[in-house]
């Protein structure tokens, strides 16, 4: 039979020969390219991932899910929300599935790092959602609690680990874990293992893997020191991009209030006033300052906690469950212990303090558009975070929204090189009268802010 009349009878159409068969043909095979059915996962997959609810692939799936089933190796630019973890967790578990090699004790078949407790965590989770139909055994290791259990997990045999690299690195120089039997190794956000100074860590596990293994890198961005990382751990890989973080941030409506460091906790609970607020993560630069924060949230009476590095695991975790729950209203976090947070529903990011980093402000904010949906971020700017903001400007490659709706606007002075002062410093700088943005007029109270209409302007581009 010629391919054609194949595909016609696999299509299922009986109007041979018409326009709307033909039609009827593209139709079906396009919606098979973009749906999980194309992506030739096995059945258990396709039932767990039906089960979570998901209709079609996110783009870093659709992209990676076929070269990683085929065996090759594959670098992802791509950030948290992407949906990057199925990305590699569904062709792991089919592949690990298929090659059939039993589980041992102390040597897992599979090997996942990522750079903290929570994050590790979180991937754990997914992948006890995505092989619930199959018989692979997972388990997950972190610093920060007790490490017997985790000595007792691994020798009952594993197929796959995920682990942070500090204690990957003391569970295998005790003994309790060899690597020698993995077959896939991944390494999830490399860039903040190099921001939290772990590249080290990796390589000395690198060392240790067999040459002979399936390999993929994700990152957010892509630093020289990731580059020189990937190219000594990935053979030929297939280079794939979620979106450039760019077009990613442009699902938040982003905006910048302007208020002396002083007002931020006032100008804060004005806003939290707002109910449109229902679940809001909000940022500190310090575990201090995220504990004032929380503090000063509490005593005004607004659900709250605080997750940051000073906090137990089991402190964190409570605190998280209580955010995902809904019990809590608002996340206090800093940084690093927020990094790879994955809750469903956060209607708002308030950046409390601007990052000195973009990449960060990139991540942050893309807490609140997961997996398609859309968010709002506010950002307080005080006179000496004026400089973070412009090279956050310059990363995202647009200005941010500078809302004056509030009572501190004004009282902060700006200084001589930034927005409105030195011509031609910022790329963004408007001497024009600001204009209003939405279709609302500045006549919302700041207790009714809801971070859309307002009076806002936007600095000339
Ligand atoms: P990740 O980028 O892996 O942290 O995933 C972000 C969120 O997207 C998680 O809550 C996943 O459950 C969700 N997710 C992953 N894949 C899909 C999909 N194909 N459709 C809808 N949601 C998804």
């Amino acid at each position: 039979m010629y391919p054609g009349r194949r595909l016609w009878r696999a299509c299922g159409c009986r109007i041979r020969g018409s326009a709307v068969g033909l039609r009827c043909i593209l139709v079906k095979v396009m919606l098979n390219m973009t749906s999980f059915s194309g992506l030739n996962l096995m059945a258990p997959l396709m039932k767990a991932v039906e089960s979570e609810g998901y209709s079609t692939p996110t783009p870093i799936q659709l992209k990676s899910i076929p070269h990683l089933l085929g065996g090759r190796d594959l670098m992802g630019l791509a950030q948290t929300g992407t949906g990057k973890t199925a990305a590699f967790t569904l062709p792991m578990l089919q592949r690990l599935t298929e090659s059939g090699n039993p589980s041992q004790r102390n040597s897992p078949r599979a090997l996942i790092l990522a750079p903290t407790r929570e994050l590790a965590g979180q991937i754990a989770d997914s992948i006890r959602t995505y092989g619930k139909h199959l018989k692979l055994r997972s388990g997950v290791a972190y610093g920060g609690v007790s490490i017997r259990s985790q000595i007792n997990m691994l020798s009952s045999g594993l197929d796959v680990l995920v682990a942070t690299p500090g204690r990957l690195l003391d569970l295998m120089n005790q003994g309790h874990c060899r690597l020698g039997r993995i077959e896939i190794f991944v390494l999830d956000e490399a860039d903040r293992m190099l921001d939290m100074g772990f590249i080290p860590d990796v390589r000395r596990i690198a060392a240790k893997l067999p040459a002979i293994r399936q390999t993929a890198l994700f990152s957010a961005t892509m630093p020289e020191t990731v580059l020189k990382l990937a190219a000594g751990l990935l053979t030929d890989p297939i280079r794939v991009e979620a979106a450039p973080a760019a077009t990613t941030v442009e699902k938040v409506d982003q905006r910048v209030f302007f208020v002396p460091k002083d007002k931020k906790s006032d100008l804060l609970s004005k806003l939290l006033t707002n109910s449109d607020i229902k679940r809001v993560l909000i940022f500190t630069r310090t575990k201090h300052g995220a504990n004032k924060v929380a503090l000063h949230l509490d005593r005004e009476g607004v659900s709250s906690g605080a997750i940051h590095g000073n906090k137990s695991q089991a402190a964190r975790q409570k605190v998280l469950g209580e955010f995902k729950s809904g019990r809590l209203r608002a996340l206090v976090a800093t940084d690093i212990a927020a990094r790879g947070i994955d809750v469903n529903g956060i209607t708002h990011v308030i950046n409390f303090d601007l990052p000195n980093e973009p990449e960060s402000y990139v991540h942050r904010i893309g807490r609140t558009a997961r997996a398609g949906a859309s968010g709002v971020a506010i950002s307080f700017c005080d006179s000496e975070e004026r400089a973070f903001l412009r090279d956050i400007e310059k990363t995202i490659r647009r200005s941010v929204l500078v809302d004056e709706n509030h009572p501190y606007h004004g009282m902060a002075p700006a200084p001589a090189n930034d927005r409105g002062g030195m011509p031609g410093r910022s790329r963004f700088k408007s001497n024009r009268p600001p204009r209003r943005s939405g279709g609302r007029s500045g006549q919302s109270s700041h207790g009714g802010h809801s971070g859309h209409g307002g009076q806002a302007r936007r600095p000339a581009a």
